[in-house]
């Protein structure tokens, strides 16, 4: 196995097992490792810290592993297995609830690694090319360790780094294309089309929070903006609310939650999507003065990098102050931010100064962030990402 030699001092992070190995940090490499090769990562006295897979770019090494083992399908399967298990013991998989994430990268000690389950299939997201190159591996340790699962489909083509020397295609590892499939979410049906759809076909890390919508919904006027599968309009419907309106860019989007919303409420005369911009929409209700008693802002990450961060803020801002103009007095606000790069503090930074620009009174209800199968490891922070505010707004 080549050698990965660290510069003195920097293998504090490894010490506290933070998963990445920077290319500044490191002083030699012994031999010459492919992307994706496994790496053996030692300190200036050459001691050891740890096994990771290596990639050509600012995070050189992947760790996999802090203990000096070895590093066989056995171990993969382990990894899985343990995975599999905690959702079941959380109560995360039952016949009410197939849906859920199985491997959430960092947060289950597999960085690069992203596995959702819907029903039999498991939909498999490589971001580095270590766990590219094991993907068959990965799947038979999924089928073997996840019992309903029958089907394994790789989809990768987006997320691996395009400048890498390979070209991933997307299909099925394992199995094939049912037919139809259940994607039960708290005992709601969704259809779920990983091969057209945005990630892995759904956002699985909205369950929660959408369980919370439910609480709040009974007799409201509620608005879905950026609904995508009309997850959170479904869960409103459930609760009682009177009207539902769901809003999206992509007509594809909206034909989804027409879908989704028929499958659970066949001929139900309380919802109605718009294929429409965000903004365009916002700005419309204020010429019809129509206004909503719940209002669900969940965009699209807004800052994918650093650069654009400050655009994002500022982003933010002027979607929640949007919305504080059109939501009626005692109305509830579930404003949502997915970028990894910005923070909560920024985040709430954001809608404080849009809720200060509408000079109406908001009182925080919750502080939502994601749920228990996008686990994130104490010693990688950077593995938060979902951040919401349930807000009242006087
Ligand atoms: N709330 C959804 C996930 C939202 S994903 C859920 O619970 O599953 C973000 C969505 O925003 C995508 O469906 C995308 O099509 C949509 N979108 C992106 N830009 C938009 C815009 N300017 N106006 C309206 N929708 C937009």
């Amino acid at each position: 196995m080549i050698t990965i030699q660290l510069k003195p001092k920097k293998e504090e992070s490894l010490q506290r097992f933070h998963p990445w190995l920077f290319s500044g940090a490191i002083q030699k490499i012994e031999g010459n490792p492919t992307e994706g090769e496994l790496v053996k990562l030692v300190d200036k006295n050459g001691d050891f810290l740890a096994l990771g897979h290596y990639q050509i770019g600012s995070i050189a090494v992947r760790v996999v592993s802090f203990q000096n083992e070895k590093i066989d399908d056995a171990f993969w399967s382990r990894k899985i297995r343990l995975a599999y298990e905690m959702r079941k013991s959380l109560g995360l998989v039952t016949a009410k609830n197939n849906t859920y994430r199985l491997i959430h990268g960092e947060g289950d000690t597999l960085p690069g690694l992203i596995v959702d389950i819907y029903d039999d299939t498991a939909v498999m997201q490589a971001h580095s090319i270590g766990m590219h190159e094991i993907r068959e591996t990965l799947a038979k340790a999924i089928v073997e360790n996840v019992p309903d699962v029958k089907n394994v489909y790789y989809k990768s083509e987006t997320t691996l780094p395009f400048k890498a020397a390979i070209e991933p295609e997307d299909g099925y590892l394992i199995g094939k294309e049912t037919e139809q499939i259940d994607a039960i979410e708290n005992g709601l049906k969704f259809q779920v089309d990983w091969l057209r759809g945005q990630k892995t076909g759904f956002f699985v890390d909205q369950r929660e929070n959408r369980s919370l919508l439910e609480r709040y919904s009974n007799g409201k006027s509620v608005l879905n903006m950026f609904c995508y599968t009309g997850g959170f309009s479904v869960y409103a419907m459930r609760g009682g609310a009177e009207l539902v309106h769901s809003v999206d860019s992509s007509a594809k989007a909206i034909d989804l939650t027409n879908k989704n919303v028929e499958i659970n409420f066949p001929g139900d005369p309380r919802h109605t999507a718009y294929a429409e911009d965000a903004f365009k929409y916002l700005n419309n209700l204020q010429e019809l003065e129509q206004k909503y008693d719940v209002i669900i802002l969940d965009p699209p990450a807004f800052a994918k990098h650093r650069e654009a961060l400050r655009n994002a803020l500022k982003g933010y801002k002027r979607l929640n102050a949007k919305a504080f103009e059109q939501i009626k007095p005692g109305g509830i606000l579930f404003t949502f931010s997915c970028s990894q790069v910005v923070s909560k503090e920024q985040f709430r930074l954001a809608v404080f100064s849009a809720a200060a620009e509408s000079k109406r009174h908001v009182r925080i209800l919750h502080q939502l962030s994601q749920p228990a199968d996008h686990p994130i490891s104490i010693y990688h922070p950077e593995g938060e990402y979902l951040k919401g505010l349930v807000l009242w707004v006087e």
